[in-house]
């Protein structure tokens, strides 16, 4: 199969569809691969590195889509990339199509095979979302510790303290997968680390995790108000599938924090689980309300392209080998979880919840 990946064109995104060892596993699998010029510069891959892995480096995007079977890459394909899909042609990428019924309408017309790695299942999850939260948990806590610095607007505390000097106070609230990275990276850095979650099962697999490296307390008003009040950084981690995320912290809770304390919102992408919260961008992260920092950014991956990006392509690859190596259909015959990425096919919606949103015969 011919695959390729072109450079990705969505303001400020860095991240690349495949890495040049990726593009190695392909071609020695006996598939040719042709990376548009310039595509892995966000993460410092060269068009040498491409080369070097046996890819075709090609001028333009037009030629790309023109010439390859399958077209691999992050972001969901914006106006002038879904104008060059073709009929029977395979996208495999982050599609988010509920929200988005212009791109749906365009990709149904296409008549191109789009495979969303948001929907692909495995283990019970969603394995091709989980490093993108793995990557937000983690980062939550550099963006935070940042925060927290006097010149930041912060309170001028250092998460881990130091001999002599108590650690920041740390509430992380949910304690799924952005949540428990989080809690990973404050309880390395020797912060006094507490995580909310009304999940008894969950409670009961981070107190068995963390042990005395960090306190649990399930998810209820109470428990929020003096968690939120004591905290130096919170972050903010819930999740409720296929909902807006629950406004756990109110604007008057804020007169009860500490000043210059932080709230780092990670489910900012689905609205914000703090009543005060606002989307912010990588260039201008952070707000002030009531005498408390706010870090709000929604594509808090994109920063960190690099690791993003293998990050991606450890989940992505092994579903784009089997696709290359078998064709889509046996690929999905073989693997019912691969099957649920498909959301588009031939002119047709193929993914339940993507159809009853947009109003689509299923
Ligand atoms: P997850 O499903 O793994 O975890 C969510 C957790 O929230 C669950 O354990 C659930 O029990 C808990 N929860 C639900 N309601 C709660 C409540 N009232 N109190 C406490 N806990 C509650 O989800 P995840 O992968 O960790 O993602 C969390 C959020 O982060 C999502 O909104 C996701 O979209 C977002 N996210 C944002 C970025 C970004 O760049 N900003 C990147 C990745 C993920």
């Amino acid at each position: 199969m011919r695959v390729g990946t072109p450079k990705e064109i969505k303001n400020h995104e860095y991240r690349v569809g495949l890495t040049p060892e990726s593009v190695r596993e392909l071609v020695e699998h006996g598939h040719e691969v042709q990376v548009e010029r310039s595509a892995g510069l966000g993460i410092g891959a060269t068009d040498e590195h491409y080369r070097e892995a046996g890819a075709q480096l090609v001028d333009s995007a037009e030629q790309l889509f023109a010439e390859c079977d399958m077209v691999v890459k992050v972001k969901e394909p914006q106006a002038v990339e879904r104008a060059m899909l073709r009929e029977g042609q395979i996208l495999y990428t982050y599609l988010h199509l509920a929200p988005d019924p212009e791109q749906t309408a365009d990709l149904v017309k296409s008549g191109a095979i789009c495979i969303a790695y948001e929907t692909v299942t495995g283990k019970g999850g969603l394995p091709l979302l989980k490093p993108m939260s793995q990557v937000a948990g983690r980062m939550s806590i550099q963006a935070g510790a940042t925060a927290l610095e006097k010149a930041h607007g912060g309170r001028g505390v250092l998460l881990g303290g130091v001999p002599g000097v108590s650690p920041a106070k740390v509430a992380v609230i949910g304690g799924g997968v952005v949540g428990f990275n989080a809690a990973q990276m404050a309880a390395g850095l020797g912060a006094d680390v507490t995580i909310l979650d009304r999940d008894p099962d969950v409670l009961e697999k981070l107190g068995n995790y963390f042990e005395a490296r960090a306190k649990t307390r399930f998810s209820n008003v109470a428990n929020l108000a003096e968690c939120v009040a004591e905290a130096d950084l919170v972050i903010g981690a819930v999740l409720i599938p296929g909902a807006a995320a629950p406004k756990l912290v109110t604007r008057d809770m804020l007169s009860t924090m500490k000043p210059g304390a932080v709230l780092a919102d990670v489910a900012i992408d689905q609205g914000g689980c703090f009543e005060t919260s606002h989307p912010t961008t990588h260039d201008d992260p952070t707000y002030i309300v009531d005498g408390i920092v706010h870090y709000c950014v929604a594509n808090m991956p994109g920063a960190v392209s690099r690791t993003s990006t293998y990050a991606l392509n450890n989940v992505t690859l092994p579903h784009a080998l089997r696709i290359a190596d078998l064709g889509w259909k046996e690929a999905m015959r073989h693997d019912p979880d691969l099957a649920e990425g498909l959301n588009v096919w031939n002119g047709h919606i193929t993914y339940e919840a993507v159809a009853r949103d947009l109003g689509y015969a299923y």
